[in-house]
């Protein structure tokens, strides 16, 4: 097992696959983009594969997400999601996305035994996706939606940061838009991880006025705390149900408690959390020679000195070095 010296156990993986993206979130990276990974730096597919099975067949792995940077760039992904699937115990399988190009893998991604998605979508008007993204892609997206529903990726859900004075007085647009597809909306504050570290606590939209916001239209009923065991996002039954809401308020209702995931960079490398300053190496150690056991046996190690919490509240606290596109969101 993955533990560390809180008593948590981490049995969900997110892996990057890339650091590369196609968009330019203002919350993510600055417009023109990132020094990107050199390619040898990069897991091949088969060393992506092979920490895998270490940790789903020794380290008890039972959720893996693809996530980058933007998965769907990477040309190996459905090949990737396939040789995991076969995996025992047959490991949930997810990813992140932006959505472009989805309409084009959402089948084939199925069928190399694709669970589910969640797509990021933070606006639904042409020119706001513009100013956020900083490309014209909107209509890109949402086709990619539609084709997650129809392959049977569900439920579709989606993931929504809100930005003072671009996309803030969206938040019931953008509900109102999942409830008519079935799609599961989930709010996310804004943390500090953009590599042109331009996060400011003011600027923040925080849970609570998303919640304020929403409750305008929709009556919200918190979900049974119980139900939410180490999901991060606060669910919310709309309108009595059976239809929820998810806040995740990372930085004003921090739920590092209940944290159950560890994550891997796309150049091999341990994180025990996002906000991480330290990782811990297992590509070079991989391409030494090192034997499944020694890995599984730095990755426990890596696990073993997770921090009880992020530290974004502390006066102290310094962001990561490296960026989320970079980190694996
Ligand atoms: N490119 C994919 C996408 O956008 O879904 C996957 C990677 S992205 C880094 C993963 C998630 O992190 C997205 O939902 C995105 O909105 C979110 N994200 C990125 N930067 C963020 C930030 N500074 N604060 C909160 N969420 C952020
Ligand atoms: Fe790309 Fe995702 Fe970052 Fe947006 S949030 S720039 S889509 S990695």
């Amino acid at each position: 097992m993955l533990s560390d010296s809180y008593g948590r156990v981490a049995t969900d993986l997110r892996v990057s696959l890339t650091d590369r993206c196609n968009l330019r979130c203002a919350y993510c990276m600055p417009a023109e983009g990132l020094d990107w990974l050199p390619k040898p730096e990069l897991l091949t597919d088969d060393e992506v594969v092979r920490l895998i099975r270490i940790g789903v067949e020794r380290l008890g792995i039972r959720e893996v997400r693809f996530t980058g940077g933007e998965p769907l760039l990477r040309r190996g992904l459905a090949a990737i999601v396939a040789e995991t699937a076969r995996l025992h115990p047959r490991p949930e399988l997810s990813i992140t996305t932006n959505g472009i190009g989805l309409a084009r893998l959402a089948g084939p991604l199925r069928e190399a035994g694709l669970d589910r998605v969640n797509v990021s979508l933070d606006t639904l008007r042409p020119e706001s996706f513009r100013r956020l993204t900083r490309r014209d892609r909107l209509d890109d997206v949402l086709a990619g939606m539609a084709a997650a529903a129809a392959a049977g990726l569900t439920p579709v859900k989606v993931n929504s940061v809100l930005m003072r004075g671009i996309n803030d007085g969206e938040a019931r647009d953008l509900l109102r838009f999942c409830l008519e597809r079935g799609y599961e909306l989930r709010f996310i504050e804004q943390m500090p991880l953009d590599a042109q570290h331009g996060w400011r606590r003011a600027n923040m939209v925080t849970a609570d006025e998303i919640g304020r916001e929403l409750e305008q239209e929709f009556a919200l009923k918190p979900e049974d705390p119980d139900a939410r065991g180490s999901a991060p996002a606060e669910a919310f039954l709309i309108d009595g149900g059976p239809a929820r809401v998810g806040v995740i308020g990372s930085v004003t209702r921090p739920f590092c408690g209940a944290c159950d995931r560890v994550r891997l960079t796309a150049d091999g490398q341990v994180r025990n959390c996002l906000f991480a300053r330290e990782e811990s190496d297992l590509r070079d150690a991989l391409r030494a020679g090192a034997s499944d056991d020694e890995l599984a046996a730095r990755w426990r190690r890596a696990v073993a000195g997770k921090l009880p919490g992020h530290g974004i509240n502390d006066p102290a606290f310094l962001q990561p070095d490296r960026p989320m596109s970079a980190i694996g969101g």
